[in-house]
């Protein structure tokens, strides 16, 4: 048939939607989707048929291009996906799944009514920090505290509060970017703070501290390298050592800690991460850290400190623009009251179980995985069970490399690379990562509920 006899042929939107798969399609999606993806199909076989590369144009041959352009219209774009990267805090994968009984009070407060801003004892107004206060008190043995956004936004409203128009001291190896555009300088700057740089990148001395300090100093600031670590020839001077210089010149002293570690991790083998109690009973006045790196929450940003301090910070303006909402602070309280016990955190808590899963555990789950792929998936696919090192991610223990497992999946025909895009483009997602020319799914991150979903995905692959 010519071209142009085709082309006649086609449906117009109206009668797709009249169509007996057209009231079907209308019934589960919204109009709006349907008929954007009528006209996208039909002008998608229009091109094909135009380009020679199709001589089909019927409504029945129609109905698959539709619905695959209905389904990616209709799904949401912000989905779950299985990280089998092995990095535990990893930022681009959403950082810390939350613990069970943090999603189920996320559920219960965000389903009605709640007593956000109100005090039930005596009926009348009451404040949003209120339902974390203690817990913050308990977690970090700080005289106050209050929750924001994130860190960035705690260490931009403690900064603004407490420092805008005078100058703050910082040490030049801790002038640092995070991933993601928080850098010291710049946020300082929006902050109306004056930097007042001291040392150099390796060695800062207490004496450099104390020569900067005038009468328009407003803070010395200490800023956790995060992720990354100068080595060799080096010097800083730790909280306590700047908390002495803070107390005898009368100025405070903050803390930026990024990571948040609310319990001691040296009993479970990890001995390179201060905790924020250590920091305050160091003598830090102020601290902020993340809630969803190690701490294992919701994202958020956490002031501990000096009650005068907490005091200024919540009164300032900016607290409003950066202040919590009540599904992250439900999840919030869950997570901080789980730390009451920390023998029971460690588990409760995805983000430090998974931190601190023994390597004999990861490889029992790894082989598990071997087994199920295998099974599922049939001979042209290997899955075997490496052994291999991972980080923690999220800023924290950059210098530690924890010994996990792996399985190190081959398929016939396909490059690693390949094999790692079309798990990343399977649903969901899984996202794991090549070394050494092997495409490798950490079992650190994957978690028990998920490996059949892993295997099922594997053999989607295959057959593809
Ligand atoms: C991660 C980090 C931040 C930023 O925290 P967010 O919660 O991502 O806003 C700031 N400072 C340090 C030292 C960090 O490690």
């Amino acid at each position: 048939m010519a071209k142009k006899e085709l082309l006649k042929q086609l449906p117009s939107v109206d009668e797709a939607l009249k169509g007996h798969q057209g009231h079907v399609w209308l019934d589960q999606h919204a109009r709006p989707h349907v008929v954007a993806a009528i006209r996208e199909a039909i002008d998608g076989r229009r091109k094909s048929i135009i380009e020679g590369k199709s001589t089909e144009a019927s409504l029945e041959s129609l109905i698959p291009d539709i619905g695959a352009v209905l389904k990616s219209k209709s799904s949401l774009s912000l989905k779950k996906v299985i990280n089998a990267t092995g990095i535990v805090v990893h930022t681009n994968l959403g950082r810390s799944p939350l613990a069970a009984s943090a999603m189920d009070n996320i559920v219960n407060v965000a389903r009605g009514y709640s007593n956000l801003e109100y005090d039930l004892s005596e009926g009348k107004r009451g404040k949003r920090h209120s339902h974390i206060r203690r817990l913050i008190r308990e977690t970090t043995g700080a005289e106050d505290g209050i929750a924001v956004n994130n860190n960035a936004a705690a260490v931009l409203i403690a900064l603004s509060a407490l420092a805008r128009g005078r100058e703050v001291i910082v040490s030049r190896g801790e002038l640092v970017e995070i991933g993601g555009s928080f850098r010291v300088p710049a946020v300082m700057n929006e902050s109306g703070a004056i930097l007042k740089e001291v040392g150099t990148t390796n060695r800062t001395h207490p004496h450099d501290y104390e020569k900067a300090i005038t009468e328009n100093t407003a803070l010395i600031l200490k800023v956790h390298q995060s992720n990354y670590r100068i080595r060799g020839f080096t010097s800083e001077v730790d909280i306590s050592g700047m908390a002495g210089i803070g107390r005898r010149h009368n100025i405070p002293v903050m803390f930026d800690m990024g990571s948040g570690c609310l319990i001691d991790l040296k009993k479970y083998g990890i001995h390179e991460e201060p905790t924020v109690s250590d920091a305050i009973n160091a003598g830090a006045d102020i601290v902020t850290f993340s809630g969803d790196k190690l701490l294992g929450g919701p994202q958020a940003g956490i002031i501990a400190g000096a009650k005068t301090y907490i005091e200024t910070i919540s009164k300032h303006p900016l607290a409003r623009a950066l202040r919590i909402d009540k599904l992250t602070l439900a999840a919030l309280e869950s997570t901080l009251m789980a730390y009451a016990d920390p023998d029971k955190a460690v588990d409760a808590i995805p983000t430090l179980k998974m931190l601190l899963a023994k390597p004999e555990d990861i490889q029992a789950r790894a082989k598990k995985l071997g087994s199920l792929i295998k099974k599922k998936s049939g001979a042209n696919v290997k899955a075997e069970v490496v052994e291999d090192f991972g980080y923690s991610g999220g800023g924290a223990l950059p210098d530690m490399k924890i010994k996990t497992c792996a399985v190190s999946v081959l398929i016939e025909g396909l490059t690693p690379n390949a094999i790692e895009e079309r798990l990343r483009l399977s649903e969901p997602a899984v996202i794991g990562r090549i070394k050494d020319g092997m495409m490798l799914l950490d079992c650190r991150t994957i978690n028990d509920s998920e490996m059949d979903a892993v295997a099922g995905i594997v053999a989607a692959v295959v057959r593809k």
